[in-house]
């Protein structure tokens, strides 16, 4: 498991546990992935489409 730069999880939301965090990921627009950060113990969410542009609409 990837370790989390301390700036990158100071500047992301953080989840007290995963099923507030996939509560979150269901209302969201776009896919995204709980994990727990080893920096602050907490969750934060991640794009799963690393690298990737979103596929445009069809239509
Ligand atoms: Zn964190």
């Amino acid at each position: 498991m990837k370790h989390t730069r301390l700036s990158v999880c100071a500047r992301k939301r953080r989840y007290g546990s995963e099923e507030e965090a996939r509560a979150v990921v269901a209302g969201a627009a776009i896919v995204l992935r709980p994990y727990r950060c080893d920096r602050c113990g907490l969750f934060h969410l991640t794009s799963r489409t690393k690298g990737k542009r979103i596929a445009r609409p069809v239509g």
